[in-house]
């Protein structure tokens, strides 16, 4: 398969709604989510962790800041349908 033809195969609709959230009374600023994330969209600011402004844009909804989070800070639950990462014919 060539490269453009799997790129072909997924694309970004960015969705109309927050999907995902840090709960900052519950964030430890261990860092954990920064580290994991492969998009580089955590940060940790004065102790606490801060998500990317623009994350509807960029997150890849991979779910590792979420899985990794041991203290449960972290919301995530997947954009609404079509919205999002898309894969055709998926
Ligand atoms: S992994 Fe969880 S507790 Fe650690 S900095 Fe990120 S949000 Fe906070
Ligand atoms: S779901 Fe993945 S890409 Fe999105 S913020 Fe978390 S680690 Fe980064």
């Amino acid at each position: 398969m060539k490269t453009e033809e799997f790129a072909g195969l997924v694309h970004k609709v960015v969705p109309s709604r927050d999907f995902m959230s840090v709960d900052a009374g519950e964030c430890t600023g261990c860092a954990d989510c920064v580290i994991v994330c492969p998009v580089f969209l955590w940060k940790v600011r004065e102790g606490r962790a801060v998500l990317a402004a623009d994350y509807r844009e960029r997150c890849l909804e991979c779910g590792a800041c979420w899985q990794v989070c041991s203290s449960g800070a972290i919301r995530f639950d997947f954009p609404d349908s079509g919205t999002g990462i898309v894969v055709r014919y998926g």
